[in-house]
């Protein structure tokens, strides 16, 4: 094939030639600063203020409400740790799930050391939450949930309107990282009862580094960054303009095509998990079949070592990844496979690929076939494969 076959896309995505085309006048004409008064400025305030109002108008909430940051890491801290800090005297206990991305749980383990009391809650072998177990789980002193609206490494999309119904009925606030969801599911904070949500740019086809924290306007809100008056006074520092523009300019193409989307994409996510499924013994599909993002195809392979498969991969042109991005470099299998039930054997062999609205077919039966010959390979030279063979051949023997 000689290119590149590029699946990874809850990793990050291309920035689409459309939104970058709306993002370039605000690198070179419209530099102005949005704070200045004059009229040359305006222009850079007005994208800004458009572009707060396209986000909030596709998620059900008013433009005061979103405030824009520097991604998905930095909206999940400034929710969880001022949160926290600000509800303090109401109670010091947070649930959230087993299963969160590291920008949410090492924030719930930073507040561990800071005297909060976290909940994990645990799920099922789809990765799902269990809404009676999170029923449980509130007490008197919970003041915060925080609960990802769909996993970023096995794809699984959570209960999210039954969680905020959950969240109002107890009156404790709800937070969650749709930064996997955003941009390709239906996500609204009115009607599901979200009072605080994190998404990011760069993983629709935006530009990196920019983000949005939803914040209702019930709930309280002091800076994360203090200095000028940016974002209200609770974030400061120079906006982000071309950025800012491009995450509404990304937004707005996924919202205005996300049937078509979910369509074509899944079509192809059911083909390839058939595929593997088929013609890949020993494999096994992670995450939900039908409660999963459009997108997310995720196996672990039995007696496959992930990273080797990972490199076999990329020498066939095949961008691909094992989980999550966060981990690689580390040994430790996935914290989300094993608290999906994973073994450790098994949660090492593991593959996510994940399509784009440009991924086609013949890419798909390309890596198939990839594939097949990697984990052919790779397994001819696993002595525990050869183990389990002559096992097997002794049982027949038996038999
Ligand atoms: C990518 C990702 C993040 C981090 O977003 P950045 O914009 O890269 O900081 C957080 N949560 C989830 C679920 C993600 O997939």
């Amino acid at each position: 094939m000689g290119q590149l076959v590029y699946l990874d896309n809850a990793a990050t995505t291309q920035l689409h030639p459309d939104v970058w085309k709306e993002m370039t006048p605000y690198f070179t004409e419209f530099y102005g600063n949005p704070s200045s008064i004059y009229r040359f400025a305006q222009t850079s305030s007005q994208a800004v203020e458009n572009a707060r109002e396209e986000i909030a108008a596709m998620i059900g909430a008013k433009p005061s409400e979103i405030y824009f940051t520097g991604g998905g890491s930095e909206s999940d801290n400034w929710a969880l740790k001022i949160i926290a800090e600000t509800y303090r005297s109401k109670g010091n206990h947070i649930i959230t799930s087993s299963i969160e991305h590291h920008a949410v749980l090492h924030t719930c383990q930073y507040l561990e050391k800071q005297g909060f009391d976290v909940t994990y809650l645990s799920v099922n072998e789809q990765g799902i939450i269990d809404l009676d177990q999170l029923k449980q789980s509130i007490r008197p002193d919970t003041i915060l949930i925080s609960i990802m609206a769909a996993n970023n490494e096995i794809g699984t999309i959570q209960p999210i309107a039954g969680i905020g119904q959950i969240a109002k009925e107890f009156g404790v606030f709800f937070h969650t990282d749709a930064v996997q969801a955003f941009g390709h599911i239906p996500l609204n904070a009115e009607e599901m009862n979200i009072d605080l949500m994190s998404a990011s740019a760069h993983k629709i086809h935006g530009p990196k580094g920019v983000g949005f924290l939803y914040v209702r306007t019930s709930v309280k809100l002091p800076p994360l960054i203090h200095g000028g008056a940016q974002e209200r006074g609770k974030r400061a520092g120079t906006h982000n303009v071309p950025g800012i523009v491009g995450f509404a300019a990304a937004a707005k193409r996924a919202a205005d095509h996300m049937k078509e989307t979910i369509e074509y994409e899944s079509g192809l996510r059911d083909y390839l998990i058939e595929r593997i499924e088929n013609e890949i013994p020993f494999s096994v599909l992670n995450g939900d079949r039908i409660r999963r993002l459009p997108h997310h195809v995720h196996f672990c392979f039995r007696f496959i070592e992930g990273e080797s498969m990972l490199i076999l991969l990329d020498e066939a042109g095949i961008c691909a990844s094992s989980g999550s991005a966060c981990t690689s470099g580390s040994l430790d299998p996935s914290h989300v496979l094993l608290a999906i039930g994973r073994p450790h054997e098994l949660a090492h062999g593991s593959l996510r690929l994940t399509l784009s609205e440009q991924t086609t077919k013949e890419e798909l039966d390309y890596v198939v076939e990839e594939l097949k010959k990697t984990i052919q390979r790779l397994r001819s030279m696993s002595p525990l494969y050869e183990d389990y063979l002559k096992s097997a051949e002794r049982h027949k023997g038996i038999l």
